[in-house]
């Protein structure tokens, strides 16, 4: 049996390391944080369970993209549960929800590319989404206002980043019941199952060739492990723990890459009974609003706030005081009903997950250069391969794709297309 070594227990690796134990590896991912997950984690406050990363996803119909993906590794058992309401934007005061019918014929023209699974990018697919939104008599305002799901800044959203993810979006979304862990939990269950172990508290510091296998890795606690190795973690961090270097070329090639922006969220505990549970999100000039549970009357328990922000936050209270403000003008009496709050930002994610700066989607997948900003999964040490949302797109959807990509090129498109039937 070969071994694989999986570094990160992000969806990417979790979804890779699957992926390869139904293919006869004996895999080991390696976690170096306390809890497994990556940006799937959640944890609890003031008896409330917050997610972190993961808070609804797209195309999970059967047919659509993340359902020809999850059914075939058994993740559609988990509890989803469609959102009975559309997403809403509010622009200028004005709240729009999406999409609008009138917008459907104009937007229907992205299915091919919403539903494009392959290595090479169609040509359009790296134009400007703003400007295919105007060309098409659309409002970029409202079509791209659920801002925090794409990346920032919105002039360098490709059309390809916007099909896959706001075009899956506006054709509704699905939350998980228990968030972000259960879906983390079940694919570790299922790598453990196949034989294989998630083992957390295991940073990686050095990757290098093996004499009898491809790649060994050292993690900090000097224990080792020998196989092919995937690495779900930002691809210049990866190449920093490779011994011998890697060629200058390929280090100087991933150095030009810019990193996105991070995320400042505010998580807030509500008073009882006072707002009410609202299941779709909300995007008040580009703060993405998500309510957490309903109690049985229908009030809200929780919500979180997000937003981009381009640096560090140093007075982080001042700065949740004024998200909460702005999130009052489309949710009135918010202010009164907080009961409590905390917030997280860049720098938390930083030392959450290892994500340089605290980059929220890694790699910023330009549209004015998009073929460069695209890492591909082999890299020039034979027997490790890279994964995870900095390779391609983010969020699940994106990052499951990018698994599903690293796995073809280790397996061969043969398995690939047949175990996800991407030949239909
Ligand atoms: C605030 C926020 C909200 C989001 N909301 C949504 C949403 O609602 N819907 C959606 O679809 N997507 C959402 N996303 C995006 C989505 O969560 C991510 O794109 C995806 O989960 C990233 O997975 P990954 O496997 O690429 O990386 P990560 O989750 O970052 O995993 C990388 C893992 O590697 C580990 N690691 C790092 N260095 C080492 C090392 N040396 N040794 C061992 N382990 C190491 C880290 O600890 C981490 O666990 C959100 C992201 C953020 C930040």
């Amino acid at each position: 049996m070969s071994n694989a070594v999986v570094i990160g227990s992000g969806l990417g690796g979790l979804l890779c390391g699957s992926i390869l134990a139904r293919h006869g590896y004996k895999v080991t991912v390696l976690e170096r944080g306390a809890q497994m997950g990556g940006c799937l984690q959640s944890f609890v406050r003031g008896g409330i369970r917050f997610d972190t990363g993961f808070h609804s996803v797209a195309g999970l119909a059967p047919g659509e993209p993340l359902h020809r993906i999850f059914e075939p590794l058994g993740l559609m058992r988990l509890p989803w549960r469609k959102v009975s309401t559309p997403d809403q934007v509010m622009v200028d005061g004005i709240t729009h929800s999406l999409p609008h019918p009138a917008d459907i014929p104009a937007l229907a023209r992205l299915k091919p590319l919403a539903y494009y699974i392959g290595t090479e990018f169609p040509e359009e697919a790296s134009s400007s989404a703003a400007e295919w939104l105007e060309s098409a008599g659309l409002d970029p305002r409202i079509l791209l206002g659920v801002t925090l799901r794409l990346q920032s800044p919105l002039s360098e959203v490709s059309l390809h980043e916007y099909a896959h993810i706001a075009y899956h979006f506006m054709n509704g979304s699905w939350r998980l019941e228990g968030g972000g862990q259960v879906l983390a939990q079940a694919i570790a269950d299922d790598i453990r199952s196949r034989g294989g172990s998630v083992l957390t508290r295991k940073e990686v510091v050095r990757i290098g060739p093996a004499d009898d296998g491809p790649c060994q890795v050292v993690c900090a606690d000097g224990s080792t492990y020998q196989g092919i190795v995937v690495s779900d973690i930002h691809p210049l961090e990866t190449a920093a723990l490779v011994r011998p270097s890697l060629r200058s070329s390929y280090l100087k090639r991933l150095s030009i890459l810019k990193n996105g922006s991070g995320i400042f969220t505010t998580y807030i505990k509500l008073k009882q009974k006072q707002i009410r549970y609202v299941d779709n999100a909300i995007s008040i000039d580009g703060m993405l609003v998500h309510f957490g549970n309903a109690d049985d009357q229908g009030y809200a328990v929780s919500l979180d706030l997000m937003t981009h922000v381009e640096e560090e936050i140093p007075d982080r209270e001042t700065f949740a005081k004024a998200c909460i403000s702005r999130a009052s003008a489309s949710i009135p009496g918010l202010e009164k009903a907080v009961e409590e709050f905390w917030t997280s930002t860049p720098d938390t994610w930083r030392r959450y997950t290892g994500t340089p700066g605290g980059s929220a989607y890694g790699i910023l997948k330009q549209q004015s250069q998009l073929s460069v900003c695209v890492v591909s999964p082999r890299t020039p040490l034979p027997g490790l391969f890279l994964t995870g949302q900095n390779l391609g797109l983010h969020g699940v959807l994106g990052v499951s794709y990018t698994a599903v990509r690293t796995c073809s090129v280790i397996l061969g498109a043969e398995k690939i297309n047949q175990m996800f039937n991407f030949a239909q």
